[in-house]
């Protein structure tokens, strides 16, 4: 294929000011090229199957029998340089800010006590944590594998990097986004992008996140134990966790796969308060598992919780940790003075850590969260009604906040943040999915940034960056994830 044929525009695609988009990276002629693309579609998706940038089917979301490539844009997104290398750089203080809110007992119980008197779910994470923390843990090992989501917000002109959440517990795609740029360079080159397909980073989150698991499992200090994922009953991801597994096997460390059930079933603890589940003993729980309601499919499954927690297992995360990762937590963090309560003695960590928050707002009772509510209802559009869920498509936008708001009492209020809603530029791409042909979508990024850190006692023995994730979808989709089948895994192309 050759580069003439960007010279050749088909006429039957509708096209309105592309060539406006100052950001755009990806020639428009090129992207017009309807021969070219359906050429690309299928490099495209053939490349996706020989790296291994899987996802099981719908209809048979629990057998490798039949798979199929995981949603993928035909062409890497424009980042700007500089904002990815500053969320890069904030990774570690990231890291170290959700370690210390995980050892802050007061702030927790105060940050989170309006929440869990309305929020079920919340409320059953923070029993768990209480109970937890009457036993001594002196010592214990502490693993944290999170990702920090942003978006560049471009509302007033200026372009700046602002953090969407930060996920501490089964933050995805590490493994997929391992193999990804390899995809993307190879479709660049194909469309005579030589130059562009050199700027496509490498990534490789897979290997730091085994790192920080393998280095939790040696300080375990017991060659027998294994790792464990606590993984859903529907497996769709399963081979974005592969990667993540098949690292550890490379270091010669067992990896099992198990379910809240299979702990209940047979899972123990000994009098040294060892994990065992089905006769093996567990050195790290590996969450991928557990932080949504609908994961806990019983009492038992909030009981098998309960005995990993007390257990001497390396969890990542712990409960604390899980809790640090709350919306009303990133809330509560965002006040006035209590990013200094963390870093009483560097500035510039807090300087750079609240350069990246949006304007995060309290629905608690009482005359700041009554303000706050007015502030919604008079401007709904510029505001994230969120609450304390995850996983995507809980959120609320629009109108839709002043009916829900509306419809609630004071106390179910609580159960809710507020958010600025962040207006990220839009591009064009052309999306891959299983069994749908190439589709040409106005679409915006966000920009995942992993980071690992490894803690014994007071003693912090890794604080990485461990790699990225760029996910595009639909400017029609106000919110969700891959997994939620809305957003599809991409690259950042540097600009
Ligand atoms: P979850 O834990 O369910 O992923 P998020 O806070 O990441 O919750 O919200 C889900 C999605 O909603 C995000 O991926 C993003 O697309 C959108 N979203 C969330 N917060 C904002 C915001 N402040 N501005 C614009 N979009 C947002
Ligand atoms: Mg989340
Ligand atoms: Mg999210």
């Amino acid at each position: 294929m050759s580069g003439k044929k960007h010279k050749q525009p088909s006429n039957d695609l509708h096209f309105i000011g592309l060539m406006s988009m100052a950001s755009q990276r990806i020639p428009d002629e090129l992207l017009r090229n309807e021969e070219l693309i359906k050429d690309l579609e299928k490099i495209a998706k053939d490349s996706l199957l020989m790296h291994g940038v899987l996802m099981r089917t719908k209809e048979s979301p629990n057998s490798s029998e039949v798979v199929s490539y995981a949603p993928f844009t035909l062409f890497p997104s424009p980042v700007p340089t500089i904002l990815f290398s500053q969320a890069l750089n904030v990774a570690t203080h990231f890291n170290r800010l959700i370690d210390k809110v995980s050892q802050s007992p007061c702030f927790l119980e105060e940050a989170l006590a309006s929440t869990i008197k309305v929020d079920s779910f919340t409320a059953k994470l923070f029993n768990i944590y209480r109970q937890v923390q009457q036993e001594p843990q002196d010592m214990a090992i502490v693993l944290g594998l999170n990702r920090s989501d942003y978006m560049i917000d471009h509302a007033d002109g200026k372009e700046a990097l602002k953090q969407i959440e930060i996920n501490t517990i089964a933050a995805s795609f590490g493994g997929l986004s391992s193999q990804t740029p390899n995809v993307h360079r190879h479709i660049l080159k194909v469309a005579d992008l030589m130059e562009e397909s050199k700027l496509i980073l490498d990534n490789n989150p897979a290997a730091g996140l085994a790192k920080g698991l393998a280095m939790a499992w040696e300080l375990y200090g017991s060659e027998r134990a294994v790792v464990m994922f606590l993984v859903e009953e529907v497996q769709r991801n399963i081979y974005d966790h592969r990667f993540v597994e098949n690292e550890l096997w490379a270091r010669n460390i067992r990896v099992i796969r198990r379910k809240f059930e299979d702990v209940s079933r047979s899972g123990y603890l000994d009098q040294n308060k060892r994990l065992f589940v089905d006769g093996q003993e567990i050195a790290v729980v590996y969450f991928r598992n557990g932080y949504m309601p609908q994961n806990y499919k019983s009492e038992q499954s909030w009981e098998a919780r309960l005995m990993m927690e007390r257990s001497c297992a390396v969890k990542c995360p712990d409960i604390s940790t899980h809790l640090a990762g709350t919306k009303k937590v990133q809330q509560e963090l965002a006040r006035p003075g209590v990013l200094e309560t963390f870093f009483p003695d560097e500035p510039e960590t807090v300087i750079q850590i609240r350069a990246t928050f949006a304007g995060l707002y309290t629905l608690d009772m009482g005359e700041e969260g009554d303000r706050n509510m007015a502030m919604a209802l008079a401007k709904p559009d510029q505001y994230v009604l969120k609450p304390q869920r995850e996983g995507g498509g809980n959120n609320i936008y629009g109108e839709e906040i002043c009916r829900v708001l509306e419809s609630l009492n004071s106390t179910e209020r609580t159960s809710y943040i507020l958010m600025d809603k962040i207006q990220p530029r839009s591009i064009y791409n052309y999306f891959c999915r299983n069994g749908e042909p190439v589709e040409l979508k106005l679409c915006i990024s966000e920009l995942g940034v992993f980071g690992a850190y490894v803690r014994r006692g007071k003693e912090v023995l890794m604080n990485e960056c461990v790699g990225h994730l760029l996910r595009t979808k639909s400017v029609e989709h106000a919110d969700g994830g891959v997994a939620a089948g809305v957003a599809l895994l991409d690259n950042p192309l540097l600009i």
